[in-house]
């Protein structure tokens, strides 16, 4: 199956636009979002992406021809793409010259090369020890006050060079948002993330 080998991959959609949250908050990306996820979060805003049969396989090739000449950087998202194999898509992202970012879960082994690899760990499926490991960013959604506990454990087990940051839950942010700010000013290694994007209202 070229799905399993990653060389075609099911694409969801892709789009240009500014990158929302986290370290590269308001920066242009070209966002890729892959279909298939079986993380389960309950708050997920892309339930939509979970069945990957939904979404046509889609070549590598065809997926960076879109890109090529529009973007510098390639966000590639889910949906949980470490489902697939990221090797030649990644490969190829860097061959057309441009940077190849990761929005993950951290569920599933890691493939593929990162030039800047996000991990967004979640409670029903933990990360593998290698997205601890390869992580630039922590991102923690909060959505209940004991987020901020799972949180403190998921950054105990990322390397020291990750940077930390608390991201209100878009559903529960007028709830937990003052929350969040009291907790960064007494814990200032965190830093917090918004969802821009959804202000701005853009993809
Ligand atoms: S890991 Fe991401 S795509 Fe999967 S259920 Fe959670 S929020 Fe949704």
């Amino acid at each position: 199956m070229e799905v399993e080998k990653g060389t075609m991959l099911p694409l969801m959609e892709d789009f240009y636009t500014i990158q929302g949250e986290g370290f590269h908050t308001g920066t242009a990306a070209y966002f890729v979002r892959l279909g298939g996820c079986d993380v389960g979060c309950h708050w997920c805003d892309v339930k939509e992406s979970w069945n990957a049969d939904l979404h046509p396989p889609t070549s590598v090739p065809d997926i960076v021809s879109k890109v090529s000449g529009i973007a510098k950087t390639v966000v590639v998202t889910g949906g949980e793409p470490l489902m697939w194999d990221m090797t030649a898509l990644t490969s190829a992202i860097r061959q057309a010259g441009m940077r190849a970012h990761i929005e993950t879960s951290g569920a599933y082994p890691v493939t593929g090369e990162w030039d800047w690899f996000c991990l967004s760990p979640k409670k029903t499926k933990l990360p593998v020890d290698d997205a601890y490991a390869k992580a630039d960013e922590l991102k923690v959604i909060i959505y209940n006050r004991h987020d901020l506990v799972f949180a403190e454990e998921q950054a105990s087990r990322v390397n020291k060079k990750a940077v930390l940051f608390l991201q209100p839950e878009w559903s529960k942010k007028d709830q937990v948002t003052e929350m969040i700010i009291e907790y960064v000013k007494a814990n200032p290694k965190w830093r917090i993330s918004l969802q821009t994007h959804k202000f701005l209202n853009i993809p």
